[in-house]
């Protein structure tokens, strides 16, 4: 067995531990041994961090043009590039998703460093058509030092959709990973400062959320919050964020639907369908959890999904066989195993698994179907996040569309069809932030990932992730207008 890595925190570009000498082990989910131990972040340590982010704020990074910043963003990407192997396995040995998957998202952060790199140089503000003697512009100034709180289910590609827009729009960060997953972020400390960026730029602090988390949000110094995470976490961090008026951006939970028309070519919705629920241990915002069939196909359907879903192999996170590695952390597999329970209690069929793999300490659990699982289940209205298929039926357009949005979510969906105005018209019709039509791709850096209702609001990736990080100023200046003022002797 190796030695757990023993890593620290990175505050004003220095690696510190906690103020406090506290610190926590990391595990990997796979194998149930010690994999790291980091700090254990307090108040103090956020104050520490917010002064430091605030100082570069102020400093050099304020004298930093678009350019350079744009010319470092493309030195990290490279830098990443190059250490995409180590970067992949430290991901799998604390999140437990696969080295294929783990390989594959740092392809995808690599490419949103470089998306940002090119961004910081083409968000642009506007000249305004206003009255003739006047020049009217906007510009886009950075909104200041932003508190960046990731979740574990992609540790280092979700911090990326935050960092990258929030460097290239000339704002400094303080990020704060989730305990289960700190280290790729913390990793990723030592290619920020070897790409030039500033000391006190990019900041990691690590630590109970409840405690650096919420510190963050209350800390009169931070000016934004973006969060990935938890509905009920988004809520509790508008209203403590409220006393000091933070910018928040949430991408928070989802139950995204998965409609399958009858007209669709059903082997491809199958096989589409397995990947977007199970994927990543199911451990993904937007999987889509609740798959609609429509009822002329929906045996045929049902019997297909559950004979290849059977053929999806779970276990060690290294082993290029397997499709999907570990649950995360065992909080989250009791949670799945709670929802099993309430499925089969509120009367839905489980067709498939519903058990872990093995008996070992790894945390693996079987690719999981519910059939004829009515939308009002809890099973299909609260957010599992695992490898659980809750599958029903729909009779028309109509049904169907309406069982998508039956929800108090609306992050994505999808739609599978031959008949292109079915799919179009679908995409119109669901309320959630993004609709694909006969495809199991979900996200690219060019495009707007993000949710509607209770999942969120504001958007991440693509030019419009840059709006989060910017405050919008007009200036007015006159070409000899007339100038209002009172009338006085
Ligand atoms: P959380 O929302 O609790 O965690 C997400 C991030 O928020 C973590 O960094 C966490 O820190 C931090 N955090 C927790 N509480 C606070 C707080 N009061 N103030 C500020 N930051 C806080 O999600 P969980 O990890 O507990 O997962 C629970 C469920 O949330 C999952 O089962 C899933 O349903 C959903 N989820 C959704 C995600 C998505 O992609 N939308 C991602 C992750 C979870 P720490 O890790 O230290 O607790």
């Amino acid at each position: 067995m190796t030695d757990p890595i023993v890593i620290d925190m990175c505050v004003g570009g220095r690696r510190v531990p906690s103020r406090s000498g506290e610190r926590f082990d990391v595990v990997n989910p796979a194998t149930g041994a010690v994999y790291a131990s980091v700090p254990k972040g307090n108040v103090e340590d956020i104050d520490l961090a917010v002064t430091a982010a605030r100082a570069a704020l102020e400093g050099e990074w304020r004298k930093t043009a678009a350019p350079d910043r744009a010319r470092m963003l493309g030195t990290l990407a490279r830098l990443l590039e190059a250490r995409i192997p180590e970067f992949a396995a430290a991901e799998t040995a604390h999140n437990g998703k696969t080295l294929f998957d783990a390989d594959f998202d740092m392809h995808g952060t690599v490419g949103c460093f470089d998306y940002y790199a090119g961004a910081a140089t083409k968000y642009v503000g506007s000249t305004i058509p206003g009255p003739a003697d006047y020049l009217l512009y906007t510009r886009r100034e950075p909104v200041g030092v932003c508190g960046l709180i990731v979740p574990w289910n992609f540790p280092l590609a979700i911090a990326a959709w935050k960092i990258a827009p929030a460097l290239a729009a000339g704002c400094t960060v303080i990020v704060k990973p989730a305990s289960e997953t700190p280290v790729t972020v913390l990793m990723l400390a030592d290619l920020i400062e070897e790409a030039g960026f500033p000391p006190g730029v990019f900041n990691v602090v690590t630590g109970p959320g409840p405690v650096v988390g919420n510190a963050l949000v209350e800390h009169p110094g931070v000016d934004k919050i973006s969060i990935t995470g938890e509905t009920s976490t988004g809520k509790a961090i508008m209203r403590t964020g409220a006393e000091t008026l933070k910018r928040v951006t949430l991408e928070l939970g989802g139950k995204s639907p998965n409609l399958v028309f009858a007209d669709a070519d059903l082997a491809q919705a199958v096989d589409g369908s397995l990947f977007l629920i199970y994927a990543n241990s199911g451990q993904v915002c937007d999987a889509r959890s609740r798959i609609f069939v429509q009822d002329a196909v929906y045996d045929d359907f049902v019997a297909r999904f559950v004979e290849r879903a059977q053929k999806i192999k779970v276990g060690d996170p290294t082993e290029e066989a397997n499709h999907y590695g570990a649950v995360t952390s065992a909080r989250q597999l009791e949670k799945i195993e709670y929802y099993v329970e309430i499925g089969q209690k509120e009367g839905a069929t489980l067709a498939c698994g519903g058990a872990r793999v093995g008996d070992g300490p790894g945390l693996f659990y079987a690719p999981t179907a519910f059939v004829d699982v009515d939308n009002s289940m809890q099973i299909a209205q609260e957010e599992i996040f695992g490898p659980v298929a809750c599958i029903g039926r729909f009779s028309d357009y109509d049904d169907g569309i309406e069982k998508a949005n039956d929800t108090p979510y609306g992050l994505a969906a999808t739609v599978w069809t031959s008949d292109l105005t079915t799919g179009h018209k679908a995409a119109h019709d669901i309320r959630a932030g993004g609709v694909w039509v006969n495809t199991s791709e979900f996200l690219f850096n060019e495009s707007p990932f993000g949710g509607m209702k209770a999942s969120g609001f504001g958007r991440e990736l693509s030019i419009h992730g840059m709006d989060a990080y910017t405050e919008l100023k007009t200036v007015g200046v006159s070409l000899g207008a007339h100038m209002p003022t009172f009338e006085l002797d």
